[in-house]
């Protein structure tokens, strides 16, 4: 999936051999069909959510963004799904099957395109990692998910819940650890470059983030922890990458045209 002959992919390259070497030890992954299966009948109750966004043209600048990294990625056993979410908080995060949920309040805290990006791919890690199959059955027991498999999904129809509000309550979104926290930046820091954008975005919003923190940080600090030894880690890692010149951090005003759309959409 990742040639190897180019250096500049060494840092992608050596994360998923650490991925692979840990696929070894005992932790259970959902399997590719499994996950696909729960993906679907994840992005059904997806649809049914009124929160998410359904303007054609933000839809389209996160789908194309999202596309952009994921032509870059490689192939991959999912079709990959982007949804926009009207939520305030600053969070984005990743469920079975390739869906990858970004929220309004994360798109319009972004500085600039390769902010966005660097949280999508982040996301996008996530499931390309397996971090997503390996979490499922740790966190089994924690709600949505196990429903969804064992019992159907009948038992929300007439709840005053959707599923999307339960997945963001539930500790599944939240409880990666501190390895698949940074072998997910890893990945965003080495396939952005591919896909010509700068990852010099990742860090800068985690500093923007840590900033807004006090006594409330934004969703996406609080679920993704040690945020000094990231913002050090992406930094290093950008460096040893040596990633060059000429990749975009900005997308000619497409992002802030989107981010007017989504105030005017939303009254945000
Ligand atoms: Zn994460």
């Amino acid at each position: 999936m990742y040639p190897s002959c180019s250096s500049r992919l060494r840092p992608l390259a050596l994360v998923l051999v650490l991925v692979s070497v840990g696929a070894g030890c005992a932790t259970p992954v959902l399997s590719i069909d499994d996950e696909r299966e729960l993906g679907d009948k994840v992005a059904a109750e997806a649809l049914k959510e009124p929160r998410i966004i359904r303007d054609n043209l933000v839809r389209h600048y996160i789908e194309d963004l999202g596309k952009r990294i994921l032509d870059a990625a490689g192939p991959q056993p999912f079709d990959y799904t982007f949804y926009v979410l009207d939520d305030e908080n600053i969070n984005a995060f990743a469920v079975p099957g390739g869906h990858v949920f970004v929220h309004t309040g994360l798109i319009l805290a972004a500085d600039n395109m390769s902010e966005l990006a660097g949280v999508m791919g982040h996301e996008v890690g996530h499931v390309v990692l397996r971090h997503v199959a390996r979490s499922y059955y740790r966190n089994q027991g924690t709600g949505i998910l196990a429903t969804l498999v064992g019992a159907g999904l009948d038992m929300y129809v007439g709840r005053g819940t959707s599923m999307v509000s339960d997945l963001l309550a539930m500790s599944y979104v939240t409880s990666y650890s501190r390895d698949y926290e940074r072998e997910a930046d890893l990945f965003a820091v080495g396939v952005l470059p591919q896909a010509g954008i700068s990852p010099s975005g990742l860090p800068t919003f985690f500093e923007t983030l840590a900033a807004q923190g006090g006594p409330n940080p934004p969703p996406f600090l609080s679920s993704h922890p040690a945020t000094a030894e990231r913002i050090e880690n992406t930094r290093k890692a950008i460096v040893e990458l040596d990633v060059g010149g000429g990749l975009d951090v900005d997308d000619d005003g497409k992002l802030e045209i989107i981010q007017r759309r989504i105030e005017l959409l939303t009254g945000h």
